[in-house]
């Protein structure tokens, strides 16, 4: 058992992945300023871990709090999810971006630097691949981020690639995550995006609540099977659970290591619709729409060094995240705040 504190914590990844480390055994300090998530997060963490989240409103940019929580908690490892995440957005707002996923994750290094801590999981994305050279992706993809949101996954990578150059006892898991969709199966914890979704699971999850009046599917003259765009699905608590898998190879005698996290296959727009449909029980209403710029045809994971290195693959399928993606959506049509986008 370790302790392990979470930046992010109570985002749509950070909260699975709390109950995740909470179920493993492990103690957890979570940490977030709720700039994208909502208090409520917390209560519902209490009732299904059965005790009280240990938790601190801070900015991790704040290098003075950061300070306090490490010396107030003493923490074996950090899982670093606080950042922004929205691609279109990271555009307007390039050095917002910047700030927040480059220079927050400085901030968090060197604290953990000050108080002795050196095992660092990192969420990286796969589009930090880019344009497809090759699929599926595997770890030894080149490197070629389409947006700022994409470079600041890189130079996070780069940032923590150069410090554990500089220090032999630092450890870093890199994880790649494919496209990370569904909610814990209790439908207590799940994405609950502000305004209007940009990604696709809980645009069509609010359409089949009744919050949308239909998806609008980005192309439909793709190159794939069915010409719209394909990308690996990964059920969040199949991506918590690789975290807790992570730490523990951290914590055991792992060195440093780069994993893709995903199912290792690729799902189409409208097979996600078909499977919502199935879930729900409701009809998803969709109208073609012209492609999204900068988005990839398809993509989809090598996820076998996850396999041969941590013992971890997705279970869940693409029924399974639908179904409980519609549990949580029709238990809090309104997300946690029950506030209307
Ligand atoms: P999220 O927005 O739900 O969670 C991020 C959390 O970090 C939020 O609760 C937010 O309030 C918090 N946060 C942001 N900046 C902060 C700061 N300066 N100080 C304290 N807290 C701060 O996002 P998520 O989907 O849970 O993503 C978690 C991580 O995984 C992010 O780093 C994201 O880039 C990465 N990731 C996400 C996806 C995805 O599709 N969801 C895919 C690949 C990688
Ligand atoms: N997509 C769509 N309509 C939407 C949102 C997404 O058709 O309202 C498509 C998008 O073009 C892509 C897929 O769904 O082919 C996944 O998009 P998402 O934004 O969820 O993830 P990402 O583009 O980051 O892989």
């Amino acid at each position: 058992m370790a302790k392990i504190l979470l930046t992010g914590a109570t985002g749509y990844i950070g909260s699975h992945t709390w109950v995740a480390l909470k179920a493993a055994g492990h103690d957890v300090v979570g940490v977030d300023n709720f700039s994208n998530s909502a208090p409520e997060v917390l209560n519902r963490l209490a009732a299904l871990t059965g005790s009280a989240p240990t938790f601190e409103n801070a900015d991790i940019c704040d290098a003075g709090a950061l300070k306090r929580i490490f010396v107030r908690h003493g923490v074996d490892a950090v899982v670093h999810f606080a950042a922004f995440k929205a691609v279109g957005e990271s555009a307007a707002k390039p050095l917002e971006y910047y700030r927040n996923n480059v220079g927050g994750l400085v901030a968090v290094c060197q604290a953990m630097q000050q108080h002795g801590c050196r095992h660092f999981v990192f969420s990286s994305s796969a589009t930090v691949y880019g344009e497809p050279v090759f699929l599926p992706y595997t770890e030894a993809h080149p490197l070629s981020p389409m947006n700022v949101y994409g470079q600041t996954k890189l130079m996070g990578e780069q940032v923590l690639r150069d410090w554990a150059a500089s220090d032999a006892a630092v450890r870093v898991a890199f994880l790649r995550y494919f496209n990370p969709v569904g909610a814990h199966e209790s439908g207590q914890i799940g994405e609950d995006p502000r305004g209007v979704p940009n990604n696709l699971m809980p645009f069509v999850a609010q359409v089949a609540v009744g919050r949308r009046p239909h998806l609008s599917i980005f192309g439909n003259d793709y190159e794939t099977p069915d010409g719209t765009g394909v990308r690996d699905y990964i059920h969040v608590m199949d991506l918590a659970e690789g975290h807790v898998a992570a730490v523990d190879a951290l914590l055991g005698d792992a060195g440093t290591f780069t994993v893709n996290l995903g199912t290792g296959s690729g799902q189409s727009v409208l097979d996600v619709v078909k499977a919502y449909e199935r879930a729900s029980g409701r009809p998803i209403a969709y109208q073609f729409s012209p492609r999204r710029p900068g988005d990839l045809p398809a993509y989809w994971a090598d996820a076998s060094l996850a396999k041969q290195l941590l013992h971890w693959e997705a279970r869940r399928g693409l029924d399974t995240i639908c179904a409980d993606s519609w549990r949580w959506q029709s238990l809090n049509p309104q997300g946690f705040e029950a506030t209307p986008a």
